[in-house]
């Protein structure tokens, strides 16, 4: 019997399985990196310890400290989560000898799982189908090549122990093999200490379809229907639902060839099978095993109506399956999305920074699910994922559930870092995506439709800034109702400029706005365009009330109309009806000029690091010339290498770090003239 879990992780995953722990009646013991102690696990958990300071290394990857804490605080079991140690067979094993269980797979089975090569192996032999290539010990660069040429080229290039999209490249021709090769083995040593590669045929029209596998210990297998995360960008799932879009014979097909792969390596616990759909050929192929929970594992849950979390510690305590194959059913269809911090607009770079202002979409059990690890005020860190929340959404069709899924998006409103909140709207609200009709190519394709920015906003969120910004300069009066009757009350005017910015504005928006107070205790509000000095749209009779802290209630002749705001010192923030943010500077204010800073980021002269990251390779030294679109900078952030090119011709001016230098976020690499 578990009756006290250690959780090796953190986030939400963490606050996932003390959910279902507490449930059960079991005790659970979080551990903490330095910058996790005010955690929201951390405040959930019955119990936590420090486990080291923040890089993963010293705290969540410290396998003997845990192990440690473990006994420390009487804990009978570990459940890893996914990512961290949750795929780590040596940490399984150690949990073993010091009689600690582990509450996952037979570590046999992760180790024979864990490498792309020999799980393929073993599938051929299971007579389950994989994916065309090469997946021998040869690692001869040449040899490789070979290898690819007879495959036929497109090839995709993987690491052997890869996972999370890292160390991948898909490689189209000949010449860009070598290249390709040397930058995906460069990638997976840094993310998984081993450079070896297996090159496959590249499925050009695939759906990416897994399927959710469970086994015991007593022989028992079943599988609970499957997943489509074709949605992805970097090879990495940002939406996914369930089921698919199969018909129920290919679904029979694909879940029995799911419970023979885990069969044929004895697998007891949850895994996940992953296939490569190819929609050309109407074939499935094996393309690996993940021998952990998985982060998507939530729609499978709303769809059966079981609780994996529960599942994972019963067969860990030696019980049977809780269901047999009949006795499960699929109800409805479920949808994830991921929100990240990251720059959709920035080839998805991954983002940091403070929550400063976190809005969530209110829970509605069995159809808006949340699953977070953070709350306002918290930092998503540079040490770990940048995942901030994942939202699950459940309806009784798909597009049911693709209504409710818009419908939550729009009630995130966060500031404070970059996310990818409006991305994934635009995402779900795209006709191929409503049809259904996608695969894992849907990103790539779509990009410009789904990235597209804008060039103005409307006015009444520009007058909705310079209102909330009134109502606050007021409000930090003592004097609030003498000076707000004093000033509705007597002719004045009052003139502000301001600058309105947003991850999906791609230009400067300046703006000239005067409010008059013509006495009868309202403003009329004229919105001008600052260097022609012509009207863009004037407000009459404009009043307020201040709803809540952060809501303001305006209305005009025209109209009435809530809006979410938020004051950010002299700026102000105020969410338009998505709940995208827009970002009002007020140029004449006391306080000093920010604009400084944001210029030089629109200097394409200037290459800076856009976030802390260590410099893989600079491909130019002073004096060179260079073009528009020239990869300027190899990076490495996050694990993940990013490219930084060129945005305009232009010669080498300076460079200012070497390779292999460690970055800090914002400062000038390399400056071109
Ligand atoms: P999937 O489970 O969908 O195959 P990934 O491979 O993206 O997805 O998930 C595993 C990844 O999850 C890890 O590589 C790691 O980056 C990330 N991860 C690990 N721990 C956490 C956590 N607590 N919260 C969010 N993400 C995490
Ligand atoms: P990881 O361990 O990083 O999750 P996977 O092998 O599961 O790596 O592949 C990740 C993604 O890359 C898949 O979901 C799919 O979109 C794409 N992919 C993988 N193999 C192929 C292939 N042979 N052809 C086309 N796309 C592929
Ligand atoms: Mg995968």
């Amino acid at each position: 019997m578990i009756n006290k879990l250690l959780i090796a992780n953190r986030g939400e995953i963490a606050c996932r399985v003390i959910r279902t722990a507490k449930k059960m009646g079991i005790k659970t013991v979080a551990i903490y990196s330095d910058i996790d102690r005010d955690s929201k696990f951390v405040s959930m958990a019955d119990q936590a310890y420090r486990v080291g300071p923040a890089p993963s290394l010293q705290s969540y990857l410290n396998s003997q400290k845990i192990i440690e804490i473990a006994h420390d605080s009487n804990c009978s079991a570990i459940h890893p989560g996914f990512g961290f140690l949750s795929e780590n067979a040596d940490f399984a094993d150690e949990c073993t000898t010091n009689k600690i269980i582990f509450v996952g797979p037979p570590t046999d089975a992760i180790r024979k799982m864990g490498s792309k090569s020999e799980s393929k192996i073993i599938m051929t032999n299971a007579k389950v189908p994989v994916v065309p290539g090469y997946h021998g010990e040869n690692q001869d660069k040449d040899y490789l090549f070979e290898q690819a040429r007879s495959i036929g080229f497109p090839v995709l290039i993987k690491a052997v122990l890869g996972g999370g999209g890292k160390g991948m490249r898909i490689v189209t021709k000949e010449s860009e093999f070598f290249e390709a090769l040397e930058s995906a083995k460069r990638e997976s040593l840094k993310a998984f200490k081993d450079d070896r590669v297996l090159i496959e045929k590249y499925i050009q029209k695939p759906r990416h379809i897994e399927v959710q596998v469970f086994g015991d210990h007593h022989g028992n297998y079943v599988h609970l229907f499957e997943r489509d995360c074709s949605i992805q960008r970097r090879h990495q799932k940002v939406i996914e639902e369930a089921p698919s879009n199969i018909n129920w014979d290919l679904r029979n097909s694909i879940g029995s060839s799911a419970v023979d792969a885990a069969k044929a390596v004895g697998y007891y616990n949850a895994g996940t099978v992953e296939f490569i759909f190819d929609l050309i050929s109407n074939q499935y192929y094996f393309m690996e095993m993940n021998t952990r929970l998985q982060v998507e594992h939530p729609i499978s849950e709303m769809i059966t109506g079981e609780d994996f979390v529960e599942w994972q510690l019963r067969v860990a305590q030696g019980e049977k399956l809780p269901k047999t194959q009949d006795q499960l059913k699929i109800r409805g269809h479920s949808i994830e999305a991921r929100i990240y911090s990251e720059d959709p607009y920035n080839n998805f770079l991954p983002g940091n920074g403070n929550l400063e202002f976190f809005r969530e979409p209110k829970e509605e059990p069995g159809v808006i699910r949340l699953e977070s690890g953070v709350r306002e005020g918290d930092d998503i860190s540079i040490f770990y994922d940048p995942m901030i929340a994942k939202l699950v959404v459940w309806g009784k069709d798909r597009s049911a559930a693709i209504g409710t899924l818009n419908k939550a998006l729009n009630d995130y409103k966060v500031v404070g870092l970059p996310t990818n909140l409006r991305f994934l709207r635009t995402c779900s609200q795209h006709p191929d995506f409503l049809k259904g009709e996608y695969d894992t190519g849907f990103i790539e394709k779509h990009k410009k439709d789904l990235l597209q920015q804008v060039t103005k906003i409307e006015n009444q969120y520009i007058m909705s800034a310079v209102v909330s910004k009134i109502s606050q300069n007021l409000k930090n009066t003592k004097l609030h109702s003498t000076l707000q009757n004093f000033r509705l009350n007597h002719h004045k005017s009052e003139n502000f400029i301001l600058k309105a910015s947003a991850a999906f504005i791609n230009t400067e928006l300046k703006y000239e706005v005067n409010v008059e107070y013509p006495g009868n205790g309202l403003m009329n509000i004229t919105i001008k365009n600052p260097s022609k000095h012509t009207v863009i749209k004037r407000f009459e009779n404009v009043a307020y009330t201040l709803t809540t802290e952060s809501q303001i209630n305006i209305t005009s002749s025209e109209n009435t109309v809530n809006t979410d705001f938020l004051i950010r010192g002299e700026d102000c923030v105020v969410f338009n009806e998505f709940g995208d943010a827009l970002h009002f500077t007020f140029e004449n204010n006391l306080v000093e000029n920010r604009s400084s800073t944001s210029n030089d980021t629109q200097d394409p002269n200037i290459i800076k690091a856009p976030m802390p990251c260590t410099l893989v390779k600079v491909n130019v030294k002073q004096g060179d010339k260079v073009s528009a679109g020239q990869p300027i900078v190899i990076l490495e952030a996050m694990k993940m290498e990013h490219v930084i090119k060129a945005k305009k011709d232009g010669v080498v001016k300076a460079v200012k770090f070497r390779d292999g230098e460690f970055v800090q976020a914002g400062k000038l690499i390399v400056e071109l003239e």
